[in-house]
C-alpha cells in the first residue's frame, strides 16, 4: 500500500511538472490551432491519466474549471487553479498563483535565443 502511494505521488509530481511547464511555454498569443491543441491535450490527459481515481476527479474539475487557452497567462493561471483544487481535496497547502511565472523552466532558453538570431 505504501509502495503504491509513493508511486502515485511520484507520477503526480512528474505530471504536474510537465503540465505547468507546458503551460508556461504556451504561446502568449496562440493561434486557433494552438488553442485547440492545448484544449484537446488537457481533455485527453483527463481521459488517459493512468491513476483512474485521479483522472475521474480531474474530469469533474474540468467541468467546473474549463481549460483556459486564450494566452500563456490564462493557461498558466488555469493550471495553478486546478492544481490548487486537487491540493485542497488532498489537504495540501494552497500555492500562491501570483508567483507561478517564475517557477517553471524547461531548460530550453538557449534554444530560443538561437531562434531569435
Ligand atoms: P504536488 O501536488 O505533486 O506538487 C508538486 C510541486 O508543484 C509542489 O511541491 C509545488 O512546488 C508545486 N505546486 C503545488 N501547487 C501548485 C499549483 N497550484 N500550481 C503550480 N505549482 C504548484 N493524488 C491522490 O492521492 N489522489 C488524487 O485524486 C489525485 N489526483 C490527481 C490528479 C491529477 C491530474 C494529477 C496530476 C495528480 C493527482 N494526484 C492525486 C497526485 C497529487 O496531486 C500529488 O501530485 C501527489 O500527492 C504528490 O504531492 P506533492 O505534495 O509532492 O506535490
Amino acid at each position: 500500500k505504501l509502495g503504491n502511494e509513493t508511486i502515485k505521488a511520484e507520477l503526480g509530481r512528474a505530471s504536474w511538472r510537465l503540465l505547468h511547464t507546458m503551460l508556461a511555454r504556451f504561446p502568449e498569443k496562440p493561434s486557433p490551432d494552438e488553442r485547440d491543441a492545448l484544449k484537446s491535450y488537457i481533455y485527453l490527459f483527463g481521459r488517459l491519466y493512468p491513476c483512474g481515481e485521479c483522472a475521474s476527479h480531474f474530469r469533474i474539475l474540468l467541468q467546473r474549471y474549463p481549460p483556459q487557452t486564450s494566452s500563456r497567462d490564462a493557461a498558466s493561471q488555469w493550471g495553478c487553479v486546478v492544481h490548487n483544487a486537487v491540493n485542497e481535496r488532498l489537504g495540501k497547502e494552497i500555492f500562491d498563483c501570483g508567483t507561478i511565472a517564475d517557477k517553471y523552466h524547461c531548460g530550453c532558453a538557449e534554444e530560443d535565443e538561437k531562434k531569435k538570431k
